[in-house]
Formats: structure tokens, sequence, C-alpha cells
């Protein structure tokens, strides 16, 4: 059994499932769950994105994909229709703080966000059952009083589980200390590194930093921070393809967390254009 992490996506939800569909093709296994870390952007329209988001759209415009997932045109939703069935698992993902929060919290659960069935919202606080494998889910940045914050209750609910009841924890933000900002202060969470304290879950997945980070030890469980899907074009202009460290594969019966750091990443072309994309493999 395999459970397969994306990093941060920031809309660009073409390129995620270009890169997972190529990452199952390469190694001839399939992944029996996917999980991302949050900030898949998930906007339903550009009207409702936050003004961080709005901005680095005019300078990628495949931040705004999320959109076009929604509501493909009929070609396009016809390859999406194609391409699911590669899958056997939707990504199940939190919400970051590039995120339409109070759309995805009024979606109603356990249904997929998108026709294709591809995506679906993991609520604060939900653990999954996958093979007798659990797996907790807690979106948000520790950012108190914010829209984006970690849910004081999903955070309570999880504190509140028994030590060893959860395998492995998704998270957007990550355990504090985990490395220095630009301003040269700790980088994370508290409240996530007290919820590892508590929960010892075996293995633990974060985004929201954009940088692999890991797998490394915290107290009983082997922590990993995911690199973003695509670097910002703001930020590492020069960067090509996809990072090395946006996917992370985990084999829960051999103890195995592996970051996906081959070469076809960085090689891969983008902006994935998913017509030509899903033509080009199809070949
Ligand atoms: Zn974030």
């Amino acid at each position: 059994m395999l459970i397969g992490f994306v990093g941060d996506v920031h809309g660009r939800v073409f390129h995620m499932l270009a890169a997972l569909a190529t990452w199952q093709r390469r190694s001839g296994r399939k992944l029996d769950l996917i999980a991302q870390v949050g900030d898949m952007g998930a906007y339903p329209d550009s009207e409702r994105m936050d003004a961080a988001t709005r901005s680095y759209m005019s300078l990628d415009p495949s931040e705004g994909d999320f959109a076009r997932l929604l509501r493909p045109d009929a070609a396009t939703a016809a390859h999406l229709t194609t391409l699911q069935r590669e899958f056997l698992s939707p990504i199940h993902f939190i919400h970051g703080n590039h995120d339409d929060v109070d759309w995805l919290r009024s979606l109603p659960p356990g249904r997929d966000v998108d026709p294709a069935g591809f995506l679906r919202y993991m609520p604060g606080g939900s653990v999954l059952d996958i093979s007798g494998v659990q797996v907790a889910f807690l979106g948000g940045e520790d950012q108190p009083g914010t829209t984006d914050d970690i849910d004081n209750h999903a955070f309570d609910a999880l504190m509140h589980l028994e030590p060893g009841s959860v395998d492995v924890l998704v998270t957007h933000d990550a355990p504090y200390g985990l490395a220095s900002g630009r301003d040269g202060r700790p980088q994370g969470s508290k409240r996530i590194s007290a919820l590892l304290a508590r929960l010892q879950p075996a293995f633990h997945i974060a985004g929201h930093y954009h940088h692999l980070n890991g797998p490394r030890q915290e107290g009983m469980t082997t922590s990993l921070a995911l690199s973003s899907l695509v670097a910002s074009a703001r930020w590492q202009p020069d960067a090509t393809g996809l990072q090395p460290g946006c996917i992370a594969v985990l084999d829960p019966v051999a103890g195995q967390l592996t970051p996906v750091v081959a070469a076809w990443l960085s090689d891969f072309p983008i902006p994935v254009d998913f017509e030509t994309w899903f033509e080009q493999q199809s070949r």
C-alpha cells in the first residue's frame, strides 16, 4: 500500500495531475491514497482570490487553474475523465492560507469538489482509515485571529485522541523551529509541535514553507515538509520544471517515507498545457 503526498499547489492543479500521473507511470505503481498539504489555490473564481494570489497570478496565469478544473471545456472534461481512470484515489486536500476557506467549509462533506472527481476537501480534524492506517488532517496556518488559522475545534478534537491512534498526520503548517525565515525568526507552529508530541504519529507531512525539509525526527515521529510544486515566478524567476521534493511517497507497512527528487521533476516542461501534455502522453 502506498500513500502519495503533494506540496503547495497554488492553483496549478493541471501541473499536479501531470506530476502524479507521471510518477505512477514511471514507477509502474499506483497510489492507494493521495493527500495534499494545503494552499491548493482553491478559489472557485478569481473574484474570491486573496490579493497575494491575484498578484502572483498576473505573473503566472496557471495559478488560476483551479477554476478551470471546476468548469472545464468539453475537450478538457473528456481528457480529465480519461486520466481519472488511472487514479485509485481522489486527492484529499486541506486548506492553507491561500485557499477560499469559507467556500471550502460550505461544501458538502465527503464529496468530490470537481466534476472529474480528482479533488476532495478534508475539513480539519478528519481521520481516514485506509486499510487500517489512520490518516488525520489539519489545515491552516498558525495565525490566530485570521480566517486562515488552524481551526481551534479541529485542533482540540485531535489533541483529545489517544497517543498512537493516528499513524499519519497531514498539516499545512509545520513543527516549530524547522527552519528560519528571511527575517531570521524560527518558522513553524507551536500548536503543530504540541499535536505531534501528543499524538506521536509515525509520520507527519507538512507544506507551507515551500522548501523540502526532512525527513527528520521529531520525537517519535518522522516529519517531512514538502517543496511547493513549482517555484514562485517572483522569488525564483530562473527556476525550471517542478521542484524536487514536491511529492513524497509513504509505504506505511515498510515504514518508508521517500521524497521524490528524481531528475524528471526538474526537467518537466512547464507551464503545463494540459491539452498538449495529455495528447503527447497518450500517443
Ligand atoms: Zn501556506
